[in-house]
């Protein structure tokens, strides 16, 4: 069995790359963490893009990785929406990123002066669950709110956080589908009339 080609944007902050992996709607959603072998190789991709590290063996905790994907995916989609999420979800994130609290720490060498970095309390797959429950959070209710979206190309379910005033679209080419597809809507139509 081949990888498969997951929908990682790599330029998204990590919990909407998390919410990426329900694709699609209805019957036609594919959950790209559906085995524990595709969670280890999306964490893998993922790595390489984010720089996070993360265990090699991630989908030995599929339950929890599925389950905070799934909380990620509601509140997202209850951003978009404009809605408010059900409580549980809140709470779920919310309990994934108390089990992973981090810390400022101070480095002060001669050459280099004072350095601050974040320093995880935990490890393994409960640390990295819970830096990506933190950027849902951070994410929600921080600077950026109000700017995720979904895009708008035809079949996409992609959110992306909305980094100028004209994007409307995931990547480039979910903009030349939908512009595609507008062109041949407007040609259809003018030669049934
Ligand atoms: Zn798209």
């Amino acid at each position: 069995m081949s990888n498969p080609d997951f929908p990682i944007l790599g330029t998204e902050p990590l919990a909407v790359e998390l919410a990426n992996t329900l694709y699609g709607s209805g019957n036609e959603r594919i959950d790209f963490l559906r085995t524990a072998r595709w969670i280890d190789e999306w964490f893998a991709s993922v790595s390489t893009e984010h720089g996070v590290t993360a265990p090699a063996a991630m989908g030995r905790d599929a339950g929890r990785v599925r389950t905070l994907r799934d909380c990620v995916h509601s509140l997202l989609s209850a951003a978009v929406d404009g809605r408010t999420p059900d409580e549980a979800s809140v709470e779920r994130v919310n309990d994934f990123a108390a089990s992973a609290p981090t810390h400022l720490r101070l480095d002060w060498t001669g050459a280099q002066g004072p350095v601050s970095r974040w320093r995880d309390t935990t490890t393994g797959s409960t640390a990295v669950l819970g830096r990506i429950a933190t950027c849902c959070i951070e994410l929600l209710a921080g600077p950026e709110a109000g700017r995720v979206r979904r895009c708008q190309g035809p079949g996409c379910s992609m959110f992306f956080v909305k980094s100028h005033p004209r994007r409307r679209w995931c990547h480039p080419s979910c903009g030349h589908r939908d512009r595609q597809a507008r062109y041949y809507r407007r040609h259809l139509t003018a030669g049934a009339s």
